[in-house]
């Protein structure tokens, strides 16, 4: 009898403060469930949304993620004379370097990409890159190389069967490169981003944080969902930019890579010259795609297909869609023809 009449205000109570606690922290600004930022890096701008976090949470996940990022971009970029792209790239032929865990990866990925797409992807066109001016960012006031030089390197790139890159095992079990000659510079332009995208959701996972969309440019990835609803993300109009062409909504762990002839190019003689470009030729890619975007499960290969898939063109980029598993594809033709694999998420949008 005591004991009930000392308990029963209290459960009431407890229900009170318990309810109140909820609504406080539902109502506290400090306590939003999406949290964005957006900063720069990588050379475009990368915004990182969170669900569910907590302001401290979203601080400290967001903080790695760029951090992350940075270091990608500290060995991979080929324009910073201290990465170990440029040393690769800048040592005399023959030389022997020792290179981490990480960057074996992405040049094996991109080496394995090189094979599926019959070289339309290759991580060593560093030197046309260049030559074409795109190695730093946009070409504004590009130029045409001359033909001689590109039909130089093409010559020098024909000696060679292999990539021109040897790996060697150190002594302490770690890998060593020696790089082969100007033929085979690398560029990871197409595919480090994708690669640091992969890392960057890895940090937020592991730092707690499960419900997350990244995007950089024409790259994203996506994990869980906004609250029990889908992640909305929209594919831009490749000749508007101020246009969505396609929007899907996703739910769970999926990455997507959009590239397209109109994120880096100039004008000239009368044509779009711009930064995908075709081995083959040794000039911007004139497979008539003008936008290619990729989903599988992970960033650095959606990266690297959706180039490789750029260059092989409607007809050979489709047949490579459909050949590999877990990876689905959205191509637009210059000629206006579009074509999307059955398993894309996405929807074209009405009059786009
Ligand atoms: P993305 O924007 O992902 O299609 O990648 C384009 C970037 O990859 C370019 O800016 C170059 O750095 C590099 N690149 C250009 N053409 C190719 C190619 N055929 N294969 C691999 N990388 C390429
Ligand atoms: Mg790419």
């Amino acid at each position: 009898m005591m004991r009930d009449l000392h308990f029963k205000p209290i459960v009431p109570l407890l229900l009170l403060l318990a309810f109140l606690g909820f609504w406080l922290l539902w109502k506290n600004p400090s306590h939003q469930e999406l949290h964005a930022t957006t900063r720069l890096a990588m050379g475009t701008l990368v915004s990182v949304s969170t669900w569910g976090a907590t302001e401290a949470e979203d601080e400290n996940g967001v903080n790695w993620v760029f951090s992350r990022i940075k270091e990608v971009e500290s060995w991979a970029s080929k324009q910073i004379p201290s990465s170990l792209v440029y040393k690769i790239n800048h040592s005399p032929k023959g030389t022997l370097l020792e290179v981490p865990e990480e960057l074996v990866t992405v040049v094996h990925t991109g080496l394995e990409i090189r094979n599926l797409s019959g070289g339309a992807f290759d991580p060593g066109l560093g030197y046309l890159v260049d030559l074409w001016g795109f190695g730093n960012g946009v070409a504004e006031e590009g130029k045409i190389p001359e033909t001689q030089k590109i039909a130089a390197w093409l010559e020098e790139r024909n000696k060679h069967h292999d990539f021109g890159i040897q790996w060697v095992k150190t002594a302490n079990g770690g890998m060593a490169i020696q790089w082969g000659g100007f033929a085979y510079e690398l560029d990871l332009g197409g595919i480090a981003k994708g690669y640091a995208m992969d890392l960057a959701m890895e940090s937020l996972k592991l730092s707690g944080i499960p419900n997350a969309l990244i995007v950089a440019g024409g790259d994203m990835i996506i994990a869980g969902s906004k609250g029990g609803k889908p992640w909305r993300i929209g594919i831009q109009h490749p000749r508007d930019h101020n246009k969505v062409m396609a929007f899907a909504e996703i739910t769970g762990d999926m990455a997507m890579s959009t590239s397209g002839d109109y994120e880096r190019f100039f004008m000239a003689n009368g044509e779009r010259q711009h930064h995908i470009l075709d081995p083959k030729t040794g000039k911007p890619s004139r497979s008539g795609l003008i936008s290619v975007s990729i989903q599988t499960s992970t960033s650095i290969k959606a990266d690297a297909l959706s180039t490789a898939v750029f260059v092989l063109g409607m007809k050979e980029g489709k047949a490579l869609i459909e050949k590999l598993d877990g990876v689905e594809g959205m191509l637009v033709h210059e000629n206006g023809e579009r074509w999307k694999s059955p398993g894309f998420k996405g929807q074209w949008l009405e009059g786009s």
